[in-house]
């Protein structure tokens, strides 16, 4: 039952004030309506992405009244919307182009001419998949029974979220638990401003209407590369400028990102490296990109593009959330400090995914977001962040867990290398897909599997068995004597696995 309440909660609420606003202020906030859903509900969730719609579903199948609160007119978040899975259906969709259009397919036996690219329909269906994917969450809500309300979610009290709606009315939420899973947005480049035209995130390099002459990317990380890619393949120039000294971002394995880097180099993409973006203007409709050696600033240089795609990273994002008002702090990152069961200052008030600590990270967000309700459920919260696969959906693929050759190093911990090339596993050949390796980093003494880093065919899905393998802790042995069908490129995992427990592969 809705029944209207006179007043918001003030921003001045402070722990323990939850009472409605007093009289004294009525006046000050009547102009707004303002509704209380009726019922209180064990955890409202605030936001509605990889990390919250998970989690609002498992805490519903746990028995608990679940409300999940989205500003945006649809659900999913990031990821579905903006991120892994538009970026996704361009990255397949244009390798398939590449293929017929660079003479990949001829080389193959399969003739065609005349391949031409029909952008829109291109576009069309990654439009279609999101649409599809989004529309699922709604009717898996509607299954598991969790009560959707659309609006801005604020924390007006340790037990109340308030959902500020588009028409300016407001619902109020009395809840037991208060989940936020608020995610992340674009982190802005001082100095050069986004208009999802020409100078884009990867918002805005999701949906380009043409395809651009010459594309400068600022930033050669995950995003950066895997958006490069697609308008690489569908003929733009693209050039990539790194602050950094090599690719990937954090946590890649220095030798990957080497070959990664030569790969992405035969594949026509220009890198340069250790070199600062310094602005960029716009000028008689193309971007002048000003850039500078990172080590000696005398040395300058001028960039020519179409479109300038920033893509420098992500920051975490709680915008008019109402965390000081119930004495949350941010850390110096912006990020909502918690606790191992995920919960903030306030026991009641949990957080997960891209607003706190950890990588930004689908799959890490909806681990997280079904242990913390787990937990609040009263059972056990475990997560190994060791554990948590990184891909790159570029072709060849690349994927990684656990520590990388430098982490050990740095880490003092002795490690044995087993590493086996793409070129000698017959799944990989008789494919013609050879380029990359899998490296497996073992324990010198007790040969436990430390770190797996694949560059080659299907490595984001390879990269599943590794993930398995340490959470339960095996050894590369274990792993070499694991039967892998014959013939697939996971053998070329078991091989490298076989050469760091016995010192060589069988087939190489
Ligand atoms: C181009 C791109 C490609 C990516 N590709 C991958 C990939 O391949 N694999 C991968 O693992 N990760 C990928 N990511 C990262 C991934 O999208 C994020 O890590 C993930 O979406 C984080 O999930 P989340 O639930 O924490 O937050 P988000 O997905 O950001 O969702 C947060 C939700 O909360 C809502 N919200 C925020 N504040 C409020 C509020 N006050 N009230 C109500 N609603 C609110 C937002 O509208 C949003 O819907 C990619 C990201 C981008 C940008």
């Amino acid at each position: 039952m809705h029944f209207k309440v006179l007043c918001r909660i003030t921003s001045s609420a402070k722990l323990n004030s939850l009472q409605r606003c007093p009289q004294a202020i009525l006046s000050m906030c009547a102009q707004r309506r303002s509704y209380s859903s009726g019922q209180e509900a064990d955890i409202v969730v605030i936001g509605s992405g990889p990390g919250g719609y998970v989690a609002a579903i498992k805490a519903a199948q746990l028995g608990m009244k679940t409300v999940c609160i989205e500003k945006n007119a649809t659900l999913g978040g990031t990821c579905l919307n903006v991120g892994c899975i538009p970026s996704k259906a361009l990255l397949n969709n244009s390798h398939y182009y590449h293929m017929a259009h660079s003479g990949d397919l001829s080389s193959r036996g399969i003739e065609s001419s005349g391949v031409t690219l029909n952008l829109d329909k291109m576009m069309q269906q990654k439009v279609n998949a999101v649409k599809a994917l989004t529309g699922g969450i709604a009717h898996l809500f509607k299954q598991n029974k969790v009560t959707l309300v659309s609006g801005h979610g604020k924390i007006t009290g340790p037990n109340e979220v308030t959902a500020l709606k588009e028409d300016g009315s407001t619902e109020v939420v009395k809840t037991k638990n208060i989940l936020i899973a608020t995610g992340s947005e674009v982190t802005p480049f001082p100095g050069i401003e986004i208009d999802e035209e020409t100078i884009v995130s990867s918002t805005g390099a999701l949906s380009l209407k043409k395809v651009p002459e010459k594309l400068v990317l600022i930033g050669a990380g995950v995003i950066g590369l895997e958006l490069g890619s697609v308008w690489g393949r569908l003929g733009a120039e693209v050039t990539a400028v790194e602050f950094l000294n090599s690719i990937g971002g954090v946590g890649i394995d220095a030798e990957v990102a080497k070959t990664f880097q030569r790969i992405l180099q035969k594949q026509g993409m220009k890198f340069k490296l250790g070199t600062k973006v310094t602005g960029a203007s716009r000028e008689g409709g193309k971007i002048k990109v000003a850039v500078e050696d990172a080590k000696n600033p005398d040395k300058k240089e001028t960039l020519d593009a179409d479109v300038l795609l920033v893509s420098v990273g992500r920051r975490p994002f709680t915008n008019n959330l109402g965390l000081e008002d119930v004495g949350i702090e941010k850390d110096e990152k912006g990020r909502i400090p918690v606790n191992s069961r995920f919960q903030t200052v306030l026991p009641n008030v949990f957080a997960i995914g891209d607003c706190i600590h950890g990588p930004m990270l689908a799959h890490k967000a909806e681990d997280e977001g079904i242990i913390c309700v787990e937990g609040i459920a009263g059972g056990p919260v475990h997560i190994d962040y060791n554990c948590v696969p990184s891909v790159i959906y570029t072709h060849p693929e690349v994927g990684w867990v656990g520590k990388n050759e430098e982490d050990l190093k740095k880490e003092g911990i002795e490690y044995k290398v087993g590493k086996f090339p793409f070129a000698a596993n017959s799944r990989a050949k008789t494919n013609n897909e050879t380029d990359g390796f899998v490296k497996i980093l073992g324990d010198k003494h007790t040969d436990k599997l430390l770190g797996a880093h694949i560059i080659g065919p299907g490595a984001g899905e390879l990269i599943g068995e590794a993930c398995l393998a340490m959470e339960y802790g095996a050894s590369c042995e274990d792993i070499a004597r694991v039967c892998h069908a014959h013939p697939t490129c996971s053998e070329a995992f078991r091989e490298a696995n076989t050469a760091a427990y016995a010192g060589k592969a069988i087939n190489f």
